[in-house]
């Protein structure tokens, strides 16, 4: 693992422009389940019956049992030392984060240019009326298994992506554009099976990146994409890797 992190931060240090790419993973070590995998929250909950748009339509009460869960569990998580490194990692080329990840964690760590494929669940927005509200407003509710109510009256929704729904257009253009325009690209903790997230990767080297993927398990990515794999959690890794960097950018600098 030593001589990968050294390599990783090898690429950071000589390439310009690195883009970052999270998924669930990335928000384990603060303690917010991931949908997939060992102790997933689909193994609990069917993504059909409660997180469709069709479902939710039909049933929005039904869907909060889930909403209510996951904004909780936001709500009680604080980012990790790997999140903190993507902050640092901005000063070496690092210009955007591209996440799948509901919850907010790169923004309260400190990332300026995040961009939230999936929406999120820090705000709320009313189905009918469109008026919009920050979740927080609503929190007692939410804690109290009450649905929160626009002021007209119907029940609330996440601004996060539902199953069926588009995804928010100028946030994928922006993302794609941030793909193609790196020279490296690290993914982390992605399954990389929802669309268009897994694309990314594969267009980001399709125009010349390289590409680093870090992940406890390998990803369809892995064999044709990845050009560096590093199985590990991502706190550690990550952490290790800004280590890495400033190490060698401390000791360059004593020795010019
Ligand atoms: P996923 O749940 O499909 O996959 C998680 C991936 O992370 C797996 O490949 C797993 O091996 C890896 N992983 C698990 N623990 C890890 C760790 N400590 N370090 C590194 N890797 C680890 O997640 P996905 O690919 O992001 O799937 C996308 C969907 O999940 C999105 O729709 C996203 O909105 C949603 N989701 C978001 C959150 C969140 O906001 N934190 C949580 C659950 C699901
Ligand atoms: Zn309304």
């Amino acid at each position: 693992m030593s001589k990968h992190i050294k390599e990783v931060s090898r690429l950071i240090r000589e390439n310009e422009r690195l883009v970052v790419l999270t998924g669930a993973g990335m928000s384990v070590e603060s303690g917010i389940a991931p949908f997939r995998g060992e102790n997933g929250l689909w193994q609990e909950f069917d993504a059909q019956k409660y997180a469709h748009i069709e479902s939710y339509r039909q049933d929005p009460e039904r869907s909060w049992e889930l909403f209510r869960l996951q904004i909780e569990e936001i709500y009680d998580a604080e980012p990790h030392q790997g999140h903190e490194a993507l902050v640092k990692m901005e000063e070496e080329g690092l210009t955007e984060v591209i996440t799948q990840n509901i919850d907010g964690l790169h923004q309260k760590a400190g990332s300026s240019q995040v961009l939230e494929l999936h929406g999120t669940l820090f705000t709320l927005f009313c189905p009918d009326c469109e008026r919009e509200y920050n979740t927080s407003e609503f929190i007692e509710e939410v804690r109290e298994n009450r649905c929160p109510r626009c002021e007209c009256g119907t029940i609330l929704r996440p601004d996060a992506v539902l199953f069926g729904e588009q995804l928010p257009q100028d946030t994928v253009n922006r993302s794609l554009k941030a793909a193609e325009g790196c020279d490296l690209m690290m993914v982390v903790g992605t399954s990389a099976v929802v669309q268009p997230a897994a694309s990314l990767p594969v267009q980001a080297k399709r125009t010349g990146a390289t590409v680093v993927e870090i992940n406890l398990e390998s990803t369809p990515l892995t064999s044709d994409v990845t050009d560096l794999f590093i199985k590990g959690k991502a706190r550690e890794v990550l952490k290790n890797i800004a280590e890495k960097l400033y190490h060698q950018l401390f000791s360059s600098q004593i020795s010019s």
